[in-house]
């Protein structure tokens, strides 16, 4: 970031985007500040897409109001789009340049940023310099983006479905990445529809539902408020099964049996249901435990009333 000020880095106020009869987006109102992870998450059709390339930019408002670094996204679209890095949904590029050419053309587009060797060090991308894109498997390809998007060395970064399509362990490494780009003091602003994925990246998240914002916080603060209960699950051996179950009903809200036989105590409190997963885990003997929910996947079940299929489906 180029200041330390927490003015935001994006601010939208009753952002409303129709197209024809369709409202896409409908007052929408949301900050981002400097440094953080922010998620823009929802099913397929909430109005992500249309949120983030309004903010890149890319899209006009039909009304409302939304600046990136202070700068409003219909009059001063110039000097954002110097000052933001984009990876679209469906990043493509050269595919018969290498990944070092495709990252050297990309600086080329700009005045002032970035080493393209530095970029592809920094994303452990050095030993694929040589490689040509088309060659790339889906995780790689994705990783160049960023490359290419970065080496302008912007302020914002935004991610569309960062990690849709990829295998989990591409996944897990593009998480990885992306987490260590705040190092670089670049604000990171992504869209998705895995619950998983916003836990595990993002600081704060906006959950948008038919193209309105249900709920936008710290990503601990919505599974506190709206995750609902905690639950500790144990499988006892037989032996400890009284053991067990007297513990758990000294510390936890409720317990009962579930059909395997296993004890589940439910906690109101994440903290008092990992204090007591610990002190079960020091009773000795073969039991095992598992500390559930609550998740995003419970935020959005309460907020709205569904859950997001693996496609990005509301089921
Ligand atoms: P996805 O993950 O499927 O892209 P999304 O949350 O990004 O979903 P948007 O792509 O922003 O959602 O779409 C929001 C709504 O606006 C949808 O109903 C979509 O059909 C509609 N829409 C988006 N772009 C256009 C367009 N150019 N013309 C007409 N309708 C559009």
């Amino acid at each position: 970031m180029t200041t330390e000020s927490t003015d935001p880095v994006i601010s939208v106020t009753d952002l409303t985007k129709t197209y024809g009869d369709t409202t896409a987006v409908e007052r929408v109102s949301f900050e981002v500040y400097p440094n953080e992870i922010f998620a823009l998450v929802g099913p397929n059709g909430a109005g992500k897409t249309t949120t983030v390339e309004i903010l890149e930019c890319l899209r006009t408002p039909t009304s409302g109001v939304a600046q990136v670094l202070g700068y409003d996204v219909g009059e001063q679209s110039r000097r954002i789009k110097q000052r933001i890095g984009v990876v679209p949904q469906s990043f493509h590029t050269f595919d018969r340049l290498t990944v070092h050419e495709n990252v050297a053309l990309a600086r080329q587009m700009y005045e002032k940023g970035r080493d393209p060797d530095d970029i592809l060090e920094r994303l452990d991308l050095s030993e694929y310099a040589d490689t040509r894109f088309a060659t790339l498997s889906g995780g790689y390809q994705r990783r160049t983006g960023i490359a290419m998007a970065l080496v302008s060395d912007p302020d914002v970064l935004f991610l569309d479905e960062p990690t849709t399509g990829l295998d989990p362990a591409a996944r897990q490494s593009t998480w990885e990445q992306i987490e260590r780009l705040t190092d670089l003091g670049t604000t990171v602003v992504l869209t998705t529809h895995y619950m998983e994925e916003v836990e595990e990246l993002a600081d704060r998240a906006a959950l948008l539902v038919d193209g309105g914002i249900v709920a936008v916080d710290t990503v601990a603060d919505l599974v506190e408020t709206y995750g609902g209960d905690v639950k500790l699950v144990v499988d006892p051996t037989e032996d400890q099964r009284g053991e067990l179950e007297a513990r758990l009903r000294s510390v936890a809200t409720d317990v009962y049996q579930d059909d395997t036989g296993n004890l589940v105590g439910i906690f109101e409190d994440r903290y008092d249901a990992q204090e007591a997963f610990g002190q079960l885990l020091d009773i000795e003997g073969d039991h095992s435990i598992e500390l559930t929910g609550a998740g995003m996947e419970d935020v959005f079940l309460q907020l709205a009333g569904g859950t997001v299929g693996s496609s990005g489906e509301l089921r």
